[in-house]
């Protein structure tokens, strides 16, 4: 194999020479301990980075087995690694040198979620980061120095720093690993508790901006109600009260239909915010850590302008206006209560048993209907099934619980379990008082659900209505940004899917979707069947899978794992995409 001499030696040659002189570098270099793999050359300086790794000698790097023993603590040393090498990169790279992206490196690491992520891979037998490089140049002309500079010094002084036991801060990585186990220790009692979340006692929930995912600064801790208080074991002990423990407290909320109620900005939505990112788990520090949310949980609002593919909207809606039916409906410009029944019929078809619902960002006319339109507006007019007919049955029926914020219909209080007063940013449990009040002030209206719930119907994607060519590129798919991927020549707008939290994961979905085309859309399986495959794809072989151009080990592009549910949701959403139902 060739050394990092050889390296020096190639590029001290091509200095001054046009750019495609780099592509000679492709290969492998062996350094003290590693090797450098420089698997892609960028064709100019403003191009896509270079794609290189570096993979270290499991021995040499010298992980104890214990920090990596089980899946969730790998994948969170993993995403501590990528972390660490993001410092090491800013601690060690003097950066842009040259035109373009010239002398820029980079390591796809994450915010404050925790996710499975391409960008480091942790095995025994060795340790492997995936970076992009900017090969320096001027104009087009190749910097020689500044790129052994870069590939020959400052990627093996940040290997060095980030990638080596003896180098990584022992106490703060294994903080990071074990309270990412102790998280999913909890998301693992949930179950069994009957409970669908838990908010420890000393969270902080409110974030920095509209624009920052950092904590609040001066916040008013979150404090459980004593009806509601549960301990939740962890296996790795924790300070909570400036006590050393091994169980937390804090507020769990129980199984069936929970309402938050209160005054505008006492944090209702705070509160349903961070429980629907907590479904991932948090670094510490975030506020956010003992944050727990059963991993099924999928947000629904209000979507109108987009499109819907055979959905059975029957449950919420009936018959439309001329007799247009609604059992296999399609629309290309849905409405607000009509895309807020397709969100949630995709979400229990890809799953899901629990729905988070913010009255900010739903259809009023979904969610309500009182008895004075009932008394003006004759049922027979009225398509809608109003989700406060819906709610309870979807629990008894379905097992699908609920968690509405709702400030603004006291209907709801006739089929609440829980409800919860947010006062002043801090939970009351008001579930007695809110029955007393429901007795007291009956509500006039009359349920309208024109018969029972039944189960939701499946449908089939076709694998040709999915096409991801543009111009001579056969497979051709960008994450634009977190809420926009580019599939072909389709935009799939996710601006309405709140639970992708990482640009790498929007990349992986738009992959995914070609992924599940290519393997598993057969005409046969449903939607629910593909996501069942798609998951056990990814357990057995990882995310690297979704490359479809990568040759052999190479370096295969930035990717964080999505969740089932925001796959299926950019499928829902992709506008070419053509299902058939399947009815029995
Ligand atoms: P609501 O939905 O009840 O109208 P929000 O959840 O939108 O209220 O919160 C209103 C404001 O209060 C937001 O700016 C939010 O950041 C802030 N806030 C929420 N929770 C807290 C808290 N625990 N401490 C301090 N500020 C908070
Ligand atoms: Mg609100």
């Amino acid at each position: 194999m060739r050394t990092l001499e050889d390296l020096r030696r190639i590029l001290a040659r091509i200095d001054g020479r046009g750019y495609k002189a780099y592509e000679e570098i492709e290969g492998a270099y062996e350094g003290p301990g590693w090797v450098l793999y420089v698997d892609h050359v960028q064709g100019d300086p403003f191009a896509p980075p270079s794609k290189v790794r570096v993979r270290v000698d499991g021995r040499r790097a010298g992980f104890p087995a214990d920090v990596y023993r089980t899946p969730v603590r790998r994948v969170a040393l993993e995403d501590f690694l990528a972390r660490r090498v993001r410092q090491g990169i800013e601690a060690v790279s003097r950066g842009r040198r040259g035109s373009g992206k010239s002398g820029l490196i980079w390591v796809d690491a994450g915010g404050q979620e925790v996710l499975e992520r391409a960008a480091v891979r942790v095995r025994p037998e060795w340790i492997e980061c995936r970076l992009h490089v900017g090969l320096p140049a001027a104009g087009r002309t190749v910097l020689g120095r500044q790129a052994e500079e870069m590939l020959c010094r400052e990627v093996p002084e940040i290997v060095r720093r980030s990638l080596f036991w003896a180098e990584v801060p022992e106490r703060e990585c294994r903080r990071f690993v074990e309270c990412v186990e102790n998280q999913e220790a909890i998301r693992a009692q949930l179950r069994e508790r009957r409970l669908v979340a838990f908010v420890a006692d000393g969270a902080i929930l409110p974030r920095r901006s509209g624009v920052s995912e950092l904590p609040l600064e001066r916040a008013i801790p979150f404090r459980s109600p004593e009806s509601l208080r549960v301990a939740m074991a962890v296996p790795n002990p924790i300070v909570q009260d400036g006590r050393v423990q091994d169980t937390l407290t804090g507020m769990g909320i129980p199984e069936g239909v929970t309402l938050i109620v209160g005054g505008g900005y006492h944090g209702k939505s705070t509160l349903l915010r961070a429980l629907e990112r907590s479904v991932y788990p948090h670094i510490p520090g975030d506020g956010r850590e003992y944050v727990v949310t059963r991993e099924d949980a999928v947000t629904i609002r209000a979507e109108d302008g987009r499109r819907i593919e055979r959905v059975d909207l029957t449950p919420f809606i009936g018959q439309l206006p001329y007799g247009q039916r609604t059992d296999d409906f399609s629309t290309e410009n849905a409405s607000g209560s009509t895309s807020q029944a397709a969100n949630i019929l995709e979400a229990l078809e890809a799953g899901s048993r629990l729905l988070l619902i913010d009255e900010d960002t739903s259809a009023t006319n979904f969610m309500v209907r009182d008895a004075r339109m009932q008394a003006l507006v004759a049922k027979e007019l009225e398509p809608i099934t109003p989700f406060v007919d819906r709610v309870r049955e979807l629990y008894e029926r379905l097992g699908v619980s609920t968690i509405l914020v709702m400030g603004g219909s006291g209907d709801y209080l006739d089929v609440a379990d829980t409800v919860i007063l947010m006062r002043e940013y801090v939970p009351e449990d008001v579930t007695a008082e809110a029955r007393r009040v429901a007795r007291a002030y009956p509500t006039q209206r009359r349920p309208e659900a024109p018969r029972p719930l039944d189960r939701v119907i499946e449908r089939i994607p076709l694998a040709e209505s999915l096409d991801p060519s543009r111009g001579r590129r056969e497979v051709k798919i960008e994450a634009k940004a977190i809420d926009l991927i580019l599939f072909g020549e389709t935009a799939i707008d996710l601006r309405a899917v709140e639970q992708v939290v990482d640009l790498s994961q929007a990349r992986a979905i738009g992959y995914a979707l070609h992924c599940a085309a290519e393997r598993f859309m057969d005409g046969r399986r449903t939607v629910r069947e593909i996501l069942d495959e798609l998951e056990r794809l990814f357990e057995r072989e990882g995310l690297d899978v979704l490359d479809p151009f990568r040759r052999g080990e190479e370096h295969p592009g930035n990717f964080a794992r999505p969740r089932r549910y925001e796959i299926a949701a950019a499928l829902n959403r992709l506008r070419t995409v053509r299902m058939r139902q399947r009815r029995e």
